[in-house]
Formats: structure tokens, sequence, C-alpha cells
């Protein structure tokens, strides 16, 4: 188990590809003996700052030190960290002894010193009887085991692991993670694990990074991750959960899907726009439907092994996902309950797109590079302004040469009764879009992105750097 010893220190940490920021400004610190998990989707940088610690690539600003002296100006092989791979990267041709010894070869090490080091890790990952095994003739998990013990040879002080498990099944990756965490355990040593696995991260770590983007969007335990999510992002990416418009009334007390409930937050704020998370197996679910909050028609019940997963559709028109061990039959009308403790409300990262841009004439305004028609009769040309654009004003097209403006459809969420999502106009400039539809896209969707000339407000601007939106690094 970790102690409260910083073994490794990450400070503004930053890294570009072909001018795309991949890693923006990570700080993070790992204490000794911790599992620590970085953990995002596909793309938000994880293996790139794993790689940065490995030394198989440069970062471009910031410093990492280890036990308090600087680690990046240290050759890779001279740093007391391995790593293990997603694919095994075992030699094909060594049987299972040699691939272990083949770094303390050609380190010149005595030969009965490796053939105790490699005993000792090969009992470590229960792989004793093995040695003269044929790589290939093992199965994915006893390979990925040859390769931790590979790793484990140098007796490494931190060991980094690239989606070690992810090539393998589910019933094999379930006992490895069993595995992983219990030689963790005995070897006492600190481990920095990437997965986009929640389920993973949520099992074997003492320590969850969550990123998106290129940036840290929470640090926590896994009950902090998944109980108590900073954003949104958090929310949907840990596990299912039903992520809701809201407005803090007061303190302890927040309106949302059409009614009030009493919560234990405070500090918001009156009548504030909030985002409100609540877990499916958190709503009580019942035939009975007086002395209940609301009440709603089941839509859909599907078995999920252990529980039952509703759909259900609130009489206010929204969609609430709802975990029970008792199956609700479709076509039931049933009364929902939430204890106060069980409702997570989340600060908004914003409420509208907030645009710098230029005015062009008194009927012209260039945002995000492009010329749009909207009322700026009030602003010298030339001069920068700032729009501001509601959610539900932009339209979204099927055919992208509608548009003024091409997208990407990037995050979606569901927001119980309508999509929000994030489109992506220039992902190198960091330009996007924030949108809220009930038209049902795809992530990846090439879409037009039409804004009305009355639905764009101007005003003066905050100091920020010409055609960017607000918030945008938050959730791209
Ligand atoms: P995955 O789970 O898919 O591996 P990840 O979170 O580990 O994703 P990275 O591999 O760190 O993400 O990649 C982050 C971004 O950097 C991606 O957009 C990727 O395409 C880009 N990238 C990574 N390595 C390079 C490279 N050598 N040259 C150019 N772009 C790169």
């Amino acid at each position: 188990m970790a102690n409260n010893d910083v073994i490794i220190k990450i400070e503004h940490l930053s890294k570009s590809f072909d001018d795309k920021k991949v890693l923006n400004d990570i700080n993070l610190e790992v204490r000794r003996g911790e599992f620590v998990t970085l953990l995002g989707p596909s793309g938000c940088g994880k293996t790139t700052l794993l790689r940065i610690l490995a030394g198989f690539i440069a970062s471009d600003e910031g410093t990492v030190s280890l036990d308090g002296k600087d680690l990046l100006g240290v050759p890779p092989y001279r740093r007391p960290l391995n790593t293990v791979f997603q694919r095994y990267a075992l030699f094909p041709h060594l049987d299972v002894y040699d691939n272990i010894a083949f770094g303390l070869k050609l380190q010149n090490v005595p030969e009965d010193e490796i053939d105790e080091r490699v005993r000792k890790v090969l009992k470590m990952v229960v792989m004793s009887d093995y040695e003269e095994r044929d790589v290939e003739s093992l199965s994915g998990g006893q390979q990925q085991r040859v390769a931790i013990a590979r790793a484990l040879i140098n007796q490494p002080k931190v060991l980094l692991l690239d989606e070690p498990l992810a090539a393998l099944d589910l019933k094999m990756r379930k006992d490895m993670q069993i595995e992983l965490k219990e030689m963790h355990r005995k070897l006492g040593i600190t481990f920095i694990y990437v997965t986009h696995d929640q389920e993973e991260a949520l099992t074997l770590s003492d320590t969850i990074v969550v990123m998106n983007g290129g940036k840290i969007q929470q640090i926590g335990t896994p009950a902090d991750i998944y109980n108590e999510p900073v954003n949104s992002f958090v929310a949907d990416f840990i596990g299912e959960s039903n992520i809701l418009n809201g407005t803090m009334l007061s303190d302890r007390r927040v309106n949302f899907i059409g009614h009030d409930f009493d919560c234990v937050d405070e500090g918001f704020g009156e009548n504030v726009p909030v985002d409100v998370v609540i877990r499916p197996e958190d709503i009580y679910i019942m035939n009975n439907t007086e002395k209940t909050q609301f009440t709603g028609t089941v839509n859909s019940c599907t078995f999920k092994g252990v529980h039952y997963e509703m759909f259900v559709d609130t009489d206010e028109g929204f969609e609430m996902q709802i975990q029970d061990y008792n199956a609700f039959e479709p076509g039931s009308h049933v009364g929902l309950i939430i204890k106060p403790s069980d409702i997570q409300v989340m600060h908004k990262e914003r409420t509208c797109n907030t645009i710098k841009g230029r005015v062009i004439d008194a009927g012209h305004v260039e945002l995000m590079g492009t010329s749009f028609e909207c009322d700026a009769h009030d602003f010298e040309p030339d001069s920068e302004v700032e729009a501001r654009i509601d959610f539900d004003k932009i339209d979204l097209l099927d055919d992208k040469e509608d548009g003024t403006l091409t997208g990407e459809v990037g995050f979606i969420l569901y927001k119980g009764d309508h999509y929000h999502l994030t489109i992506c106009i220039d992902e190198k400039s960091a330009n996007y879009l924030y949108v809220d539809t009930n038209d049902v896209w795809d992530k990846c969707d090439m879409v037009g992105v039409r804004i009305l000339p009355e639905d764009i407000h101007l005003g003066r601007p905050k100091a920020a750097p010409l055609g960017k939106a607000e918030g945008l690094e938050a959730i791209p």
C-alpha cells in the first residue's frame, strides 16, 4: 500500500505533435508504492505521458522528478523504471527463462545470480514450472506474466504498464486483474497503469487520474471518482449515470426533471444552473406511486445478470436509467425516489458558447476564421468582440456544404431529454462549439453548422486569444 512520500512529481508537463497539444500542463504526484491508473478515452494522451516517463519520447515543457531528482535528463536505460506493453514484446525464438534473463545476460551478470533472480520473478508471477517452455506455446495471460517478470527482473522502483491486459479475453483479463493487484501488494513497488477501461481502473487502483483532451480532469480514489465526479465528462466516463440540467435553488435544494429535491450540496448560490448526476442504482423504483417524489412509465426492462436495467419516461418527459434487483414490466406506471445524499451536484463548465471574434462590418463578424452575418452596427470594423450563442441556437446539418462551418461530432452527452454535443471545428486551434439537440448524431459524424444572425449576440471581449470558445480545454 502507498505511503505518503512522493516518488514521482510531474510539474507543468506539456507535449505537442504537429502543433497539436496532446498533453497540456500535467501536474501529478505519485506516492511510493501507490497503484496509480491513468484513465481516459482513446487519444487523451495517457500513453504519451507514460512514454515520457519511460524516456521513449521527450516532453516540450515541464519537469518530472523521481525521488527528488530530475528524471527527464536521465537516458531511458538508466531510469529505474520498466515498462510492460499491451503486446507482450517477447522474443519468439527464446524460451521463458531466456526471455526473462535476456537483459541480465547483456549486462554480464554472473550466471548463478541470473538463475536466482529469474527463479524469484517467475515465482512472483506464478510461472515457476514454465522456464523451458517456448513462449509461443503459452496463453496470452501467461505471455503477459512473462513480460511482467521480465520487467521486474531489473528491480525497478516504478513499473509502467501500458494497457497490459487489453489483448486478453474477458475471463483472462478478470483473472489477471486479481493477480496484478496481488502482485502489487506483495512487491510494494509503485505501479503506473494506463487503461481506457473504467471498470479495470476502479478495480485495481489506489488512485485514478482521469484524462481527456490532454488534460487531467480529476484525481482521486476510485470511490471519489465514482461518487463525486467533478464534471459531466468524468460522470459519463466512469460508469452509467443520469446527467441532467438543473438549477441550484438555494443551499441543499436543487431543481431538475421538473421537480425540487433536497440534496446535501451547499455554496453554489441561488438559482444557479448546475449539472446533476444520479447513478442508476440510486433511484428507488416501486409500483406504489403514492408518497414518491416523481412518477413515470417503464419503457424497457433488461436483465443484466445481477440486476435489471430499466429506462423510465417520467411524466414530465425525461428518460431515466434505473437499476434494481426487481423487474418492472414495460408499460407499468411506477413511483420514484432519490435520497438527498445520492444527488451529486456539479458546477456547469459553461452555460453558452462564448467565442472571441472580430467585426468585419456593420453586418458581419469573423468567428473561428469564418464570416457570419449578424448585427454588428454598434461596433467599429476590425474591433475585437465576444459572441455569445446559446447551445440550442446552433443547427447541425447532414450536408456539410449547407453550413457556414463544417465540424465533427465529438463528445456526446445525453441529458435525459436532449443531447449535448461537442462539435470540433478545428482541433489544432482548439475551436469547439457546444450544441443542444434532439437529433441523434454519432461520434465522428461530419456536420454543417448554421447559426442565424439574430442568435449571435456580440459584446465587448474579456482578455483571451482571438477565435477561441470558452472552456474549450475542458471537454474536447
Ligand atoms: P490510446 O488508448 O488510443 O492509445 P492514448 O490516450 O494513449 O490513446 P496517446 O497514444 O497518448 O493517447 O495519443 C494522444 C494523441 O497524440 C493522439 O491524437 C495521437 O494520435 C497523437 N500521437 C501520439 N503519438 C504521436 C506521434 N508519434 N506523432 C504524432 N501524433 C502522435
